[in-house]
């Protein structure tokens, strides 16, 4: 088992370690702002990051607001998660070519781009676990993600506040980050400015330091970055029983609850293209006009559209409720069995994009109250 060593890191520390990424190969990605909300994109230094803004979150709201100081990890998560990056939304998968009598197929090549995340929470730490397993642990892997993911490094940043619509403590998964990552930060703001205390979590990680102008972290620095984690825990927005929500969930299939949600949701599909470990996708094929080349590209498919279950004839789930509930009861109890664990890491973005407001700690709780067979 490694040691880990907690060191303290300056503002300046933390765009050596930008600096350092860089020279390394790596293309470097963190929380940046752009349309009025806080996304990932490539940035080169800390004056990309969101120096001084927070978000406000509730059910089908977001909102960006000036927190009064200059934290550079001060909010929660947005729309983004990084599942963008190692499991893209569009992906060509083979091109093929037409020469006289002979068609030429060619896979696409491997992704090669060794990516540095900068900012990942913890939760986002589990959902890259469960995207891990999904795409790396069953008979067949996708090459491209493990091309993307193991050359990966990853800093994650402890929650310093906890978003609205949070509830990773009733998840158990955060807000502290407890493993999968390089390097894992806590911001301390003291008189408005921010230093960070700092735990390696891999070799990589530990190497990465070492390079870094720190020092080893004091007792009172380590204290405060354990209150701050603390502090975020207890602020959960939303909280959700989930030792028992598989057989709650399974028990209550035919749920009246179910029409209830279905009234509501307009079955957009955000809340499955915002969430961290939702991977499902399509394939489309494409031909230029003369019909000599074609190509095959894979995209982010949704449990919500009619296309998604569309088989010889018709849809299996054709309506509303039929979608949701499959989309819910996938998330929360048919994961365990499909990858031994739930498939929500209680990150609270698909209660802040969805266009209406649907709550899934809320219609978890409209079931667990009204249910009619209570079980063993
Ligand atoms: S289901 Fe919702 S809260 Fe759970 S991981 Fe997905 S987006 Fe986050
Ligand atoms: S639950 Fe909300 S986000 Fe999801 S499909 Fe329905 S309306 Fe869209």
């Amino acid at each position: 088992m490694e040691t880990i060593e907690k060191a303290a890191l300056t503002a300046d520390g933390l765009q050596a370690l930008l600096d350092a990424l860089e020279a390394r190969g790596y293309r470097v990605v963190g929380p940046t702002v752009r349309d009025q909300a806080i996304v990932y994109d490539d940035i080169e230094s800390l004056a990309d990051l969101p120096k001084g803004w927070t978000d406000e979150q509730d059910g089908g709201r977001y909102r960006l607001t000036a927190r009064g100081d200059d934290a550079l990890f001060g909010y929660a998560v947005g729309p983004h998660s990084w599942k963008k990056f190692l499991h893209p939304p569009l992906q060509r998968l083979w091109q093929a070519k037409r020469d006289g009598a002979s068609v030429q197929v060619t896979p696409e090549p491997k992704d090669e781009t060794r990516f540095a995340f900068i900012g990942v929470r913890a939760c986002e730490l589990h959902a890259i676990a469960i995207q891990d397993r999904v795409f790396l642990g069953g008979a067949h892997v996708d090459p491209q993600y493990r091309a993307r993911r193991e050359g990966c490094f990853i800093v994650a940043v402890n929650c310093g506040k906890a978003g609205g619509t949070c509830f990773c403590a009733s998840m158990g998964t955060g807000p502290k980050a407890e493993a999968g990552f390089d390097l894992a930060l806590t911001e301390i703001v003291e008189d408005g400015a921010p230093k960070f205390v700092v735990e390696a979590g891999s070799a990589g990680g530990r190497d990465l330091l070492a390079a870094l102008p720190h020092r080893a972290a004091a007792a009172g620095e380590i204290a405060a970055a354990d209150a701050v984690v603390a502090e975020t825990a207890a602020s959960m927005g939303r909280e959700m029983r989930a030792d028992d929500l598989r057989d709650l969930l399974m028990r209550n299939l035919e749920h009246a609850r179910w029409d209830d949600v279905a009234e509501r949701c307009l079955t957009c599909g955000n809340c499955t293209m915002v969430c961290p470990t939702c991977f499902c996708t399509t394939v489309e094929d494409s031909s230029d006009l003369t019909g000599t080349e074609t190509a095959r590209t894979q995209r982010w498919d949704s449990c919500f559209t009619m296309d998604f279950s569309y088989i010889h004839g018709g849809s299996v789930r054709s309506g509303t409720r039929a979608r949701y509930r499959q989309w819910m009861t996938h998330k929360l109890a048919t994961w365990h069995d499909q990858f031994g664990s739930s498939g929500c890491v209680g990150c609270g973005r698909c209660i802040t994009w969805c266009p209406v407001g649907i709550d899934i700690t809320e219609e978890v709780r409209a079931i667990r109250e009204s249910q009619q067979d209570k079980g063993a």
